[in-house]
């Protein structure tokens, strides 16, 4: 679930590789621990099953696909997932988060927009007449430099990425087609609404330079969102009460990526419920998305005993309700 399109390192001090479980996938990897999220997830079930007769209520295990790209949770959100969720939590490992430390609430998402942009031109002979030609490559090229320089927003905390660029058929033909893949984000819904609409100026300002057609097409989304503090505190507190994490703090100032686990938080919000984002810092052999990323498999034990106490214990919770 969840990989990255990426090479996964074959290097003999990348621990994956030397132990034999490695992506056998050319070109994905599991470079974010999503791989860890699902295990921690079965993990939890195993002990709430063997634990059942001291649980009430009913406990649901979500399983969300496409957190990468952020397309996943919009559309079990949509399926109704979550409509029946009084308390939520989702969980990370790692985003820089020091191992034995739990950040109980963390706000600190990026809202992002993420969009492919297709520039369709004219092919024409690049010697005998490019005049006849639209050259999509050049649309493309402008729109990518323009993009990089849209990240200033007294708001806050924006930014632009053209990760993406493909173009073009031949080297003595003029470019009749060109990719884009980007993403815009922000530190507020608003920034990042702002920023986003001002790529799709800056986009169809460069197609129209070169005289080519160019379509927009939605690819994922998410929005910003704060958890609800009577839910923290109890995470907090649980998780002091068990004594097994060197620190516990409600949130911590990060610059993060973004996470769309926010569209199922304000739903069980919208319902009266309480939400809120966990993560389990633990030691990295390599930045998040990186080719020789792998995370320290300890902590997914102290994952499952959190989520289980919370299991256990959140008839106990009563703020808020
Ligand atoms: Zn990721
Ligand atoms: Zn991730």
């Amino acid at each position: 679930m969840d990989a990255l399109d990426l090479n996964e390192s074959q290097a003999a001090d990348h621990l994956p590789q030397r132990e034999g479980f490695a992506s056998c996938n050319p070109g994905m990897m599991h470079a974010c621990g999503h791989d860890g999220h699902t295990t921690i997830g079965l993990g939890l079930a195993s002990v709430l099953m063997a634990m059942k007769d001291q649980l009430s209520g009913t406990i649901k295990l979500i399983f969300q696909p496409a957190e990468e790209g952020v397309r996943g949770a919009k559309a079990m959100v949509t399926a109704g997932v979550v409509d029946d969720v009084d308390l939520f939590t989702a969980i990370h490992l790692g985003t820089g988060v020091p191992a034995g430390e739990l950040v109980c609430g963390s706000d600190s998402f990026l809202a992002t927009t993420k969009l492919d942009v297709n520039f369709t031109g004219v092919g024409a002979h690049a010697g005998g007449r490019p005049e006849e030609g639209r050259n999509a490559l050049l649309a493309a090229a402008q729109a990518t430099l323009a993009l990089h320089g849209l990240t200033q927003h007294s708001g806050g905390v924006a930014r632009v990425n053209v990760g993406v660029l493909q173009a073009g058929t031949g080297r003595n033909v003029v470019p009749d087609c060109a990719l884009l893949k980007v993403e815009t984000r922000g530190i507020t819904n608003q920034v990042n609404d702002d920023i986003y609409q001002q790529a799709l100026r800056v986009i169809a300002g460069a197609a129209a330079m070169y005289g080519v057609e160019h379509q927009v097409q939605l690819m994922g989304a998410a929005r910003s969102s704060t958890p609800t503090q009577p839910w923290v505190d109890f995470i907090h507190q649980q998780a002091d009460a068990l004594g097994i994490f060197d620190s516990v703090v409600d949130r911590k100032a990060q610059a993060a990526g973004s996470e769309d686990a926010t569209y199922m938080m304000e739903r069980v919000k919208q319902h009266g419920g309480q939400a809120s984002y966990a993560i389990f810092g633990c030691d990295l052999a390599a930045g998040h998305h990186n080719a020789k990323f792998d995370f320290d498999e300890q902590l997914m034990p102290v994952a499952i005993t959190l989520l289980a106490t919370l299991a256990l214990n959140q008839a106990q919770f009563g703020g808020g309700r």
